[in-house]
């Protein structure tokens, strides 16, 4: 009997929605041609790409239009990480005389790596701390941002706590002093609305993967009026914005994906945000010294952290894998070290809770009935651990 998935692991990547896989194939098979090229076969492939780049556009009310009335201010490129690191580059390129970044703690590595890279260049990096609960404050921002800060990069959501971030509010600090103003959506769309018609946002990322769309696809959002040098260079493709020929078939299965995200998206929030609330109320319910991580009251729908309070969640990892269960641990053991992450860390969590961290993320094909599994599995495990814990022993009571 093939193993049961328990797949809630979502913030990682999502399952491809069997019509966006279906809507690629025909551009692997035979519809293969370059869409530059000059001839039907290939030429005909670019306005495919065209609708999809529109239906992008639809998901973020993103309006800006070219002569030819295409979606201009979307831009496709390979991932969620490219289209960080472009506007990172594109902002200091744009205001060469201003030298400072401003970002916060809990970015993910594509920002806070590439920022390391400017700091390293004699750029002045700044990041935000975040309190207890995630939170950043924007008087802090208010401080920070100056007359020689280029770019403010705030995530509009958080992968590990869901934490929904101020960002219409932030960008205007950041135009307040003439910088220009990013946002990582890579969590946040296709997960709730997102409207850029008020022009207030300058760039905005997201990632293909993590909206049932396939791997490898990514996009930047740059406002009309901004001008943008690209950071991938090559050929005219994009609109001379980003070199290399198009990924059709993972370009037409993110429109359909996204396509598929707004049509659904009022009626998908809800359902996660009660599976959520589900499973966070079943664990608190059955498990003692537990904390939810997080901002409760701003957060994705689908995002659940939960500390299991004196084990390891690597060894909460493993015990779930064993009944087909995937989640995530709030260490960064992917990078070799078993060293809680650094957005838990900047939380300030006692290091007891950070070890024992677990991502809960949930998607549209996660259902009731998987939640109660988990709920079945969960408290046996934690007991079982905690009873060979000898920091659960010692703890103070
Ligand atoms: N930004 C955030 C907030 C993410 O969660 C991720 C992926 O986990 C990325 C950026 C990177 O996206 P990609 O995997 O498409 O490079």
């Amino acid at each position: 009997m093939e193993k049961r998935i328990i797949y809630l692991d979502n913030n990682a990547t999502t399952r491809v929605d069997d019509a966006a896989a279906a809507a690629m194939l025909p551009f692997l098979t035979e519809r293969y041609g370059n869409p530059s090229s000059i001839h039907t076969f290939g030429g005909s492939v670019m306005a495919e790409v065209e609708k999809a780049r529109m239906s992008v556009a639809g998901l973020l009310n993103a309006t800006g239009r070219d002569r030819e009335g295409r979606a201009s201010e979307i831009i496709f490129t390979s991932c969620g990480t490219e289209s960080d690191n472009a506007a990172i580059n594109a902002a200091t390129v744009l205001l060469p005389k201003r030298r400072k970044l401003v970002s916060t703690v809990v970015e993910h590595p594509a920002i806070l790596n590439t920022l390391d890279v400017f700091r390293r260049k004699g750029f002045e990096i700044e990041l935000l701390p975040v309190d207890d609960k995630g939170r950043i404050n924007l008087a802090d921002l208010e401080k920070a941002v100056d007359s020689n800060t280029a770019l403010v990069s705030i995530m509009l959501a958080n992968n590990e706590i869901g934490n929904i971030y101020p960002v219409k509010e932030a960008a205007d600090i950041a135009h307040a002093a003439g910088a220009l103003f990013h946002t990582d959506a890579v969590q946040a769309v296709g997960k709730v609305p997102i409207d850029l018609s008020d022009g207030k946002i300058d760039f905005l990322t997201l990632s293909g993967h993590k909206l049932h769309a396939p791997k490898g696809i990514g996009v930047l959002y740059v406002r009309s009026g901004v001008r943008f040098t690209p950071f991938v260079i090559g050929g005219h493709q994009e609109r001379g914005r980003r070199g290399g020929t198009e990924n059709v078939p993972s370009i037409v299965a993110l429109g359909c994906a996204a396509e598929l995200a707004r049509a659904n998206m009022a009626e998908e929030r809800v359902k996660l945000a009660e599976l959520r609330d589900h499973l966070e109320e079943g664990v608190l319910k059955s498990i003692p010294s537990v904390r939810i991580n997080g901002d409760r009251q701003n957060r994705l729908p689908n995002t659940s952290s939960i500390s299991f309070e004196y084990i390891e969640g690597e060894s909460i990892l493993l015990m779930l894998n064993m009944f087909g269960i995937c989640a995530s641990s709030g260490s960064a053991c992917t990078t070799g070290s078993l060293e809680p992450s650094h957005v838990l860390m900047s939380m300030k969590l006692p290091y007891t809770a950070a070890h024992g961290t677990i991502r809960f993320s949930l998607s549209k094909y996660n259902t009731r009935e998987e939640i109660d599994y988990v709920l079945d599995k969960l408290p046996p495990i934690i007991s079982r651990l905690r009873s060979m814990s000898p920091y659960w022993e010692n703890r103070k009571k």
